[in-house]
């Protein structure tokens, strides 16, 4: 099959990492006869720089067209002092918004080849993890009525938490078909001990599990969520949860994986095309000098291929390959740890994952 694909290389270390994963990609594809045919487009600081506009119209009409669409990373210093709607991090809002994501995926997987990189006491993580935080991603509180107002005691702010049950029925559906492409379970995370807004979450979640009779359903309130990830990271698979929780708890799944070079994402909206990404930003520390691990975002096109263009061969094909390099021994310095090992470069471990496919 024939893919179109747009580029969004972003600043920093998006464009190094980028081209590593295209690199991956065209080799794990090619062996099953899949061609993915690519237009770069300008999005953040470098799109600013050239256009004026962070995200220049150009950019959402290519990738309106495309199958799906892969981003490095954007922002970075030389933009921090521009005002807020001209900013590389603006940009991103829009391309959501623009392609329609209401669903943001992140798995969080302890390597094995990783163990000694985890944050947390060994005897917790002794089997490793491997969750997926399925986070709500264009409702709640991040987008609801918001603003200043003369209050009780003087002038306040208040921010709204609204969810339609529409918006709750579509992410719930995510949540549990993926969860029959996985271990068959899903904990939904709310505060409906407090929330109106987490109660009728709730009842939806319930009420479309009924469809799903092969997938286990429970439910967890935040406060005891945030603890028992740092507790028992091992008890979950898929998570499905509000906006602002899923913001909170999607860092604190990917923090005790210890390796923020490692961690890909998606996010979905209606149809098939999806944006793929790796959770880190542009590291402008290290832009540039050949040091950044390429792997989040291979991973983040090994997603593209299982959820929008549906080869998951192929996407088994290069986490295998990840694997293989990891337990091998390879490391880019963000994951040489305490092993003590030398070392190699971003377009050296991309050798390396190329060769292992
Ligand atoms: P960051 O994720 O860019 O970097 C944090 C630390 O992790 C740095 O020390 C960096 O060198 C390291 N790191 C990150 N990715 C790495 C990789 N692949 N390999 C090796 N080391 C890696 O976060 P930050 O420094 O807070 O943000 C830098 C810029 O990125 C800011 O402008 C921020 O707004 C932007 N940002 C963009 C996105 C995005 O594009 N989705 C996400 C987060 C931050």
């Amino acid at each position: 099959m024939d893919f179109n694909i747009a580029l969004l290389k972003g600043d920093g270390i998006g464009p190094e990492i980028v081209d590593s994963a295209v690199a991956v990609l065209d080799k794990a594809g090619a062996k099953y006869g899949h061609a993915f045919h690519y237009t770069a487009y300008l999005m953040g600081g470098c799109a600013y720089d050239a256009t004026g506009n962070p995200l220049p119209e150009e950019t959402v009409k290519g990738c309106l067209a495309s199958d799906s669409v892969l981003l490095g990373a954007v922002g970075g210093p030389k933009w921090d002092t521009l005002p807020g709607h001209l900013r590389p991090e603006k940009a991103l809002l829009g391309i959501r918004s623009a392609l329609g994501l209401f669903t943001n995926i992140r798995p969080a997987k302890l390597y094995k080849a990783l163990k000694a990189e985890c944050p947390l006491r060994p005897d917790l993580v002794e089997n490793g993890f491997d969750l997926m935080m399925i986070r709500e991603l264009t409702g709640g509180i991040y987008f609801g009525e918001r603003g200043r107002r003369e209050g009780k005691y003087g002038p306040e702010a208040y921010d709204t938490e609204c969810y339609s049950e529409m918006e709750v029925e579509r992410i719930a559906r995510v949540a549990f078909n993926s969860a029959r492409k996985r271990r068959k379970k899903v904990i939904s995370i709310d505060k409906a001990n407090v929330l109106e807004s987490s109660r009728l979450w709730r009842e939806v979640i319930h009420r479309v599990a009924q469809e799903y009779p092969d997938v286990e359903c429970s439910d967890m309130l935040v406060d005891n969520a945030a603890m028992q990830l740092v507790k028992n990271p091992a008890q979950f698979d898929v998570v499905v949860t509000s906006n602002m929780f899923g913001d909170i708890l999607s860092d604190e799944s990917s923090q005790i994986t210890g390796s923020i070079g490692m961690l890909p994402s998606a996010s979905l909206g209606e149809g098939s095309r999806g944006m793929y990404e790796p959770i880190h930003g542009s590291a402008p520390d290290i832009a540039g000098q050949n040091k950044a691990n390429p792997i989040a975002t291979i991973l983040s096109a090994a997603m593209m291929c299982r959820f929008s263009l549906e080869i998951p061969e192929v996407a088994d094909d290069i986490e295998k390959a990840v694997d293989e390099v990891l337990n091998a021994g390879w490391r880019t310095a963000d994951i040489v740890g305490s092993t003590g090992v030398t070392p190699i470069s971003c377009t050296e471990m991309t050798e390396k994952i190329l060769a292992a496919l």
